[in-house]
């Protein structure tokens, strides 16, 4: 299929060509950029930065109204771009370029009140102000499985800041992101300042990216393996970093929950992007009370989906993204079931063969299971029995990650002692989805560093300065 939004990209010459997950079909080749070509376009950002960075918020925000207008007047064709090279079914993929389009036109707005401050003074002939300046040069490293959202979650606040941005699109999603710098090209974004580099050698790009000093900081979402190799690289230059890493989300249900509303919110968060989402539950903790009923009802749903290209109407599970996936979940599924799980349904790769992967549902999950500790990245929910609330926190809290959690509860005195003992950076009390462009989304321990979205994400892109003018008299 052509799509018209990468015309200028095509390139029979190129050495990357995007695979469709679902049929195994080759969908474009494009151009590959060397690490000499990157630092290149390092030094072409770094001389953008002085005129970006003096334009006015208001005349930033015009022209990232522009970009975010064109990206909603373009989601049809962005979305089977997706669908195409990611897999997910085209309705998810209609919502990412929605929520994408969101972080642009929230920053477009937040770039206009990026207020600074002033501080009472400590002296009477001084003054003190603070103010905020964009950091510089930026570079993002970007995942394949929200391949516009994740791009502008970053580049939106960036350039509001007045940075200019250099994104590395994952090797298997590079057409989203070029689809999306089009659109940018279109808006009047100037190309010096935002940049997507397509590349198959990761590792000789990202060290670039990481090690240059005209690069002052680093937008990472990815693996905690990779993220952690970044954090490394960037030490030597003292690079600010953000970065959005692996999870393993609890999801408890209390047997004082609203049952219907639990299994809705299970399956959302569970079986949405086939799983591949950082903040996919990982692990359920159901309470002894319903645990039972529970499975039941969830079964009954998870076997209703349909599993599918995700560019045929109806589908509801599209495929892995590539084979290594498929190999990943099911050496998981197989250890657990080894190990005492109990099937409920599914556990295998799925009958239409390729990267389509059954919606599993395994019961009786204790914690010594690999698949207890491993961010599962696929469609297999993994159901814990518990019966106190210390005993869940505990068991919840016990991982070295700490993006999302979820709960169920409706006892006002439970729902404030769980959310406060959590140890995430985020917790959807009630609700299986927390991502929306108006909240920080972000981890803590090794989850990440850092916040998207909200008010606070454009602070990741600028330095605080502060001034103290003296001798002024009293
Ligand atoms: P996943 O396992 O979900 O693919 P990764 O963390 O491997 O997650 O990949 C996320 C992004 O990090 C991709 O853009 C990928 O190309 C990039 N990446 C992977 N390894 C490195 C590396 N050593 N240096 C820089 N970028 C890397």
């Amino acid at each position: 299929m052509a799509f018209s939004l990468l015309s200028a990209y095509e390139n029979s010459a190129g050495s990357i060509t995007v695979q469709n997950p679902a049929t195994g079909a080759a969908v474009m080749t494009i151009r590959e950029y060397s690490a000499g070509d990157v630092e290149a376009i390092v030094k072409k950002a770094q001389a953008s930065l002085p005129a970006w960075s003096k334009r006015t918020g208001k005349d930033r925000a015009a022209v990232l109204k522009r970009w975010n207008d064109l990206i909603l007047e373009n989601q049809e064709e962005l979305a089977q771009i997706i669908t195409a090279e990611c897999g997910k079914p085209l309705a998810e993929a209609r919502g990412e370029v929605a929520y994408g389009a969101s972080f642009v036109e929230w920053f477009a707005e937040e770039g206009k009140r990026a207020y600074g401050d002033v501080i009472p003074t400590h002296n009477p002939a001084s003054r003190i102000v603070v103010m905020k300046q964009p950091i510089g040069v930026v570079a993002a490293i970007t995942p394949w499985n929200f391949p516009v959202a994740m791009i502008t979650r970053k580049v939106a606040p960036a350039l509001a800041a007045g940075c200019p941005m250099i994104v590395k699109p994952a090797e298997a999603t590079p057409l989203s992101a070029l689809a999306i710098e089009e659109l940018a090209r279109r808006a009047g974004i100037p190309d010096d300042v935002f940049r997507i580099v397509t590349t198959s050698s990761p590792r000789e790009v990202g060290e670039v990216l990481t090690t240059h000093p005209l690069i002052k900081k680093i937008s990472f979402t990815g693996s905690t393996a990779v993220g952690k190799i970044l954090m490394r690289q960037s030490a030597d230059t003292v690079k600010k970093v953000s970065m959005e890493l692996g999870g393993n989300a609890p999801f408890i249900v209390f047997d004082d929950a609203d049952l219907d509303a639990a299994v809705e919110g299970a399956l959302i968060s569970k079986y949405r992007n086939a799983g591949q989402t950082c903040v996919c539950a990982n692990r359920f903790y159901i309470q002894d009370g319903i645990y039972d009923a529970f499975i039941t009802r969830f079964a009954e749903r998870v076997a209703s989906l349909r599993v599918g290209d995700g560019s045929e109407n109806g589908t509801d599970v599209g495929p892995l993204i590539n084979a290594a996936a498929v190999e990943k979940v099911n050496a998981l599924v197989k250890s657990a079931v080894t190990d005492g799980a109990r099937t409920v349904l599914g556990g295998t790769p799925d009958a239409r063969g390729g990267n389509f992967y059954a919606p599993t549902l395994l019961a009786d999950i204790t914690p010594d299971m690999d698949i207890a500790r491993a961010e599962i990245f696929g469609p297999v929910a993994t159901v814990f029995r518990f019966t106190s609330e210390d005993d869940v926190v505990a068991q919840a809290n016990d991982t070295p990650y700490g993006l999302a959690a979820y709960f169920y509860a409706r006892d006002l005195g439970r729902v404030w002692r769980v959310a406060e003992a959590l140890e995430y950076g985020m917790v959807g009390i009630n609700e299986g989805i927390l991502s929306t462009e108006v909240a920080p989304f972000g981890g803590i321990k090794e989850s990440g560093v850092g916040r998207e979205g909200s008010r606070y994400g454009i602070d990741e892109y600028m330095e605080m300065k502060y001034c103290l003018f003296g001798g002024l008299g009293n």
